[in-house]
């Protein structure tokens, strides 16, 4: 299929705010020799229609970005403004170093207000020499991403509603693929824009429950009712060791691991 019809996701971290393993810490799944075991912080990049997106730049993103050999970037979603998914940020300077045009951001009004408070040398004082370029937007509604490298057409991105705990933030839908982080609620209202997809990514914090994520039954349940055609789950603890949880799964459902890519419809 064509470029225009494809699109290709690679999961950049799945582990949850600690990362996996976490410091300190010899438990099984902190000791795994299954690499699938290693989680860096939650992050995702988007490659459709020929433009590069991430969604989240958390602590571990300059590391991600040298393993996947990330060399062009357009845009960035953030979900929320919690630091595993946000400090990552300075790291995107060397995207600027051949190509000086501005970065769209895109966040919810309450993630974006707090994401220019905390980076205000980058998003209200842009002159200092070799910053960022980044540019903050407010959405509430869908938007449409577009090229800094040259003159693609635009791609749509369609914000989803979700609870984290009390917190409302956003997961994203691109095309027939959805990222749905740090979630323990989704309203009436959200699961309406999750219809048809082909691959969605959920977050499955640990088997246990927990105020601001789902757990993995949780998380299935969710994805059953969704049904998407293939489920990924992430943002996983230390409580979760990726081939036992893996197998216990429902078919079309996996957890997902870092360095994880698929490719579904735009
Ligand atoms: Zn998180
Ligand atoms: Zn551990």
């Amino acid at each position: 299929m064509s470029e225009a019809s494809r699109m290709r996701v690679t999961l950049l971290g799945t582990g949850t705010s600690t990362g996996v393993p976490v410091i300190g810490c010899t438990c099984e799944v902190c000791t795994s020799a299954d690499r699938r075991d290693h989680r860096t912080r939650s992050s995702c990049y988007v490659e459709a229609g020929g433009l590069g997106i991430v969604i989240d730049t958390g602590p571990d993103f300059r590391g991600q970005a040298l393993r996947e050999r990330l060399t062009r970037v357009d845009a960035v979603l953030f979900t929320h403004h919690h630091f595993d998914h946000v400090v990552g940020l300075d790291d995107l300077r060397p995207f600027f170093f051949a190509n000086r045009r501005p970065m769209p951001c895109y966040a919810r009004a309450n993630t974006a207000s707090v994401l220019v408070a905390m980076f205000g040398y980058i998003f209200q004082d842009g002159s200092y020499p070799g910053v960022a370029r980044l540019e903050m937007h407010a959405v509430d509604g869908p938007f449409a991403v577009p090229d800094r490298y040259g003159n693609r057409p635009p791609v749509p991105v369609q914000p989803v509603e979700v609870y984290h705990g009390d917190l409302p933030m956003y997961g994203y839908r691109i095309g027939r693929f959805a990222y749905l982080t740090d979630t323990s609620a989704i309203p009436e209202a959200s699961f309406a824009l999750l219809h048809d997809l082909d691959v969605l990514v959920l977050d499955a914090l640990r088997p246990e429950p927990h105020r601001t994520h789902f757990s993995i039954d949780q998380a299935v349940a969710v994805a059953e009712r969704i049904g998407a055609r293939q489920t990924y789950f992430v943002h996983m603890s230390h409580n979760v060791l990726h081939a036992e949880a893996d197998a216990r799964l429902p078919a079309g459902m996996a957890l997902g691991y870092d360095g994880l890519t698929f490719e579904c419809r735009r």
